[in-house]
């Protein structure tokens, strides 16, 4: 076991996190105002919406006695390194499922390495079993084989995405004074739990605009309906995901999208994130480039997270 929990160390920057007016004369150009929901600076370790949809979860799991989380994650996972610095912090141990066995024997690369160093146990699956495992995360069989193999865990889906996420994610609207009509909350979507929080916490006339960053994600659409459901009881009618500007599919940065990105820094003086926090941007300034914008609309764009502490390496 570990050294008692220390919960301040997650608590003390919090909340809420900053918002940012930012003055774009392409967006002024065509009525659109912008300002910026600085998630990212909300934790060093757990920035973002990763830290929205962790904080309900690890108190959930030191309620019902858990010491152990266990995860899943890609190679350069925020969310893994998230879980890893979340877990030390509150003296669980954690443990990080990872896509593709090739890495098992591989250097670690940077993102791995940090979850390493947090403490948390890194085992890796081929892409078969990967999918599979968490297609069938839910069945009694599923839970019994990983309980036989890590003992007694708390289970966080891929991207961390439950209900209790989604309903952590669902207090940042609160943070955000007189929204209304004219309110567009824009988020990038990867597993859709931080934009079914978002689109459930806002109040009456504003609405939720999510950007898929997966290539082709239909699917994400009946995921945010699900939660929705399974957390609140209802469906709301005031959120969309755009599928159009995934840029060819999670990770990848097309050359058009990285002259956007940088441009927005450039002009703006805020590191953009790539993965994410670009492509969301981006079908922003799209938008209302496309005129889909009602003149008047005030754009709160999520900055959920930062950017890559070291550039990729793949
Ligand atoms: C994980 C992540 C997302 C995706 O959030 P979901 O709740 O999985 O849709 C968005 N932006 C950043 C920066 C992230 O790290």
């Amino acid at each position: 076991m570990r050294p008692p929990t220390d919960l301040a160390t997650l608590y003390e920057p919090w909340p809420p996190s900053p918002l940012q007016d930012v003055y774009d004369e392409r967006l002024a150009s065509l009525s659109v105002e912008l300002r910026l929901k600085r998630d990212d600076l909300i934790h060093p370790l757990v920035p973002g919406n990763k830290w929205r949809k962790l904080t309900p979860n690890l108190r959930a799991a030191v309620e019902h006695g858990h010491t152990r989380l266990l995860t899943f994650g890609g190679a350069y996972s925020n969310h893994l390194r998230a879980v890893a610095a979340a877990g030390a912090a509150y003296g669980l141990s954690t443990v990080g499922l990872v896509r593709g066995d090739e890495l098992a024997d591989a250097p670690r690369n940077w993102s791995l390495a940090r979850a390493e160093a947090q403490g948390m146990e890194l085992a890796f699956l081929d892409r078969t079993g990967y999918r599979e495992t968490l297609r069938t995360l839910d069945d009694p069989a599923t839970r019994a084989a990983l309980e036989e193999r890590w003992g007694r865990c708390w289970v966080l889906p891929e991207g961390g995405t439950n209900v209790l996420a989604a309903r952590g994610a669902a207090e940042l609207p609160a943070e955000l004074p007189d929204l209304g009509d004219r309110d567009l909350l824009c988020c990038a979507v990867g597993t859709g739990g931080t934009l079914a929080g978002i689109a459930a916490g806002l109040p009456d006339g504003a609405r939720a605009l999510g950007v898929a960053v997966v290539r082709g994600a239909r699917y994400l659409d009946d995921e945010v309906t699900r939660l929705h459901t399974e957390g609140w009881g209802r469906t709301f009618a005031n959120w969309r995901i755009d599928h159009d500007h995934h840029g060819g599919g999670y990770g990848r940065v097309p050359a058009g999208l990285e002259a956007f990105a940088a441009g927005f820094e450039e002009r703006h003086g805020i590191a953009v994130e790539r993965r994410y926090v670009a492509k969301m941007l981006w079908c922003v300034f799209d938008a209302a480039e496309r005129r889909a914008f009602p003149p008047g609309t005030r754009v709160t764009a999520v900055i959920t997270g930062p950017p890559d502490p070291v550039p990729s390496d793949g």
